[in-house]
């Protein structure tokens, strides 16, 4: 018996323009900011990090990770349910369920994790979970991790969800959307969804990685943008590693949510407790963004400011109004050669392919912080522009076309 060769399978990606390939940061030109890393000796500005507040390179949250690293050590030593539990952890929860107005919040590790923990623990075999076709993947993973069966509803679609509850033979445990969509910017329509999931007795689940700090008139995101209360919205997931610029998630939710997560979360309850330095980083942060309110006013200004120039420049554009600017392409292969032509001008611009996006769907996923200039998104804008008409990037989008 021979194993099944591994070559081929790469090599089928390769083909299909599939393959995927990491760069390696080298270092930043400009400490405290991580808008201009340095990749292949070059210094490239960043346009494709979910750092909005400028926060990932700030000295603040570093600075309160070493100095909790001088008194914690670097590693937590085991689960938070054995001995992993630390002072920084609970004092972040407390910041985390304060910060977004709930009874209690619960960190995890990852957004990824966090997700596999809520739907897992919330939906059980013999019942439903509905999900907007969007949905980020680890809202699908911990769909599947709870042996309930899973339907989904055309994207941003709250008629059609409210549809498939009312026809559902089968009790429906638990609706989940992304707060703003990851590869797409839009936002869900939350108030619609609160009703539906309600008239139907569904938990709902919003993840809102994307809004929390960035969204609303005091950055707690996009159910505050929406006006929705803790009961509309009884689950939230949000993540630390983006806005934040640090490392790590949380739910926050009611008391007896969050005891029935610390319960049965398999995520939560199998893995080592998140190094305590980390948590401190996120709490520097948390406070950074409440009070300075201008890196959210800032990363919204930018985004408008590209969109007029992107505009002007004939660059196709999405309807979004987040810092998350999709410039839609077609093809793997028309995407590709537009990241190439704005890596050659000194943008990394990373092209968004299946299965991340539907085939046919594939894009440059730009996206905007608060660390960047308005010269840098103007001639990110020129840039781009420029690509669109590049012969390479015409003709792959034409062969899309035709196919
Ligand atoms: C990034 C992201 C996650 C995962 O969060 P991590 O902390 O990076 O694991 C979950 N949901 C959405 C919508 C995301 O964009």
């Amino acid at each position: 018996m021979q194993r099944q060769p591994l070559e081929p399978l790469l090599a089928q990606l390769e083909r299909e323009h599939l393959r995927r390939r990491r760069r390696t940061v080298e270092g930043y030109a400009r400490s405290g900011s991580h808008a201009e890393p340095l990749i292949a000796g070059r210094r490239l500005v960043d346009f494709s990090s979910n750092d909005y507040l400028g926060l990932a390179g700030h000295p603040g949250p570093a600075a309160a990770m070493a100095e909790c690293a001088a008194r914690t050590g670097a590693g937590s030593g085991a689960s938070h349910l054995i001995s992993g539990h630390g002072a920084e952890h609970a004092a972040l929860e407390e910041a985390l369920a304060a910060f977004t107005g709930r009874e209690r919040a619960l960190l995890f590790s990852t957004g990824y994790m966090a997700n596999l923990g809520v739907m897992s623990a919330l939906a059980q075999r013999g019942e439903t979970v509905l999900l907007d076709r969007l949905s980020h993947a680890s809202l699908i993973d911990g769909a599947v991790l709870s042996g309930a069966r899973f339907r989904r509803y055309a994207h941003a679609d709250a008629a059609g969800a409210h549809r498939l509850l009312a026809a559902s033979a089968r009790p429906t445990a638990v609706l989940a959307t992304d707060g703003v969509f990851s590869m797409d910017g839009d936002i869900a329509p939350l108030g619609a969804l609160a009703h539906a999931a309600r008239a139907h007795a569904a938990w709902l689940v919003v993840d809102d990685a994307h809004g929390i700090g960035v969204l609303g008139p005091t950055g707690r995101g996009a159910l505050e943008l929406a006006g929705l209360s803790a009961e509309d919205v009884p689950v939230l997931v949000g993540t630390l590693g983006k806005a934040f610029g640090s490392f790590g998630a949380f739910v926050a939710g009611s008391a007896e949510l969050i005891e029935l997560l610390v319960q049965k979360a398999r995520p939560y309850v199998y893995t080592t407790a998140l190094p305590q330095p980390v948590a401190a980083a996120t709490r520097a942060a948390l406070a950074l963004a409440e009070r300075e309110s201008w890196r959210r006013e800032r990363v919204l200004a930018l985004t408008a400011r590209f969109r007029a120039a992107a505009r002007a420049a004939g660059v196709p554009l999405a309807e979004s109004a987040t810092p998350i600017q999709p410039i839609p392409l077609g093809s793997a292969h028309a995407a590709l050669e537009a990241q190439r032509a704005l890596t050659e001008a000194g943008f990394w611009v990373v092209a968004i392919r299946a299965p991340t996006v539907p085939a046919g769907q594939e894009r440059l996923r730009v996206t905007l912080t608060a660390a960047h200039s308005e010269d840098q998104v103007d001639a990110l804008a020129d840039a781009l522009g420029r690509a669109c008409r590049a012969g390479a990037v015409r003709a792959a989008i034409e062969a899309s076309e035709r196919s």
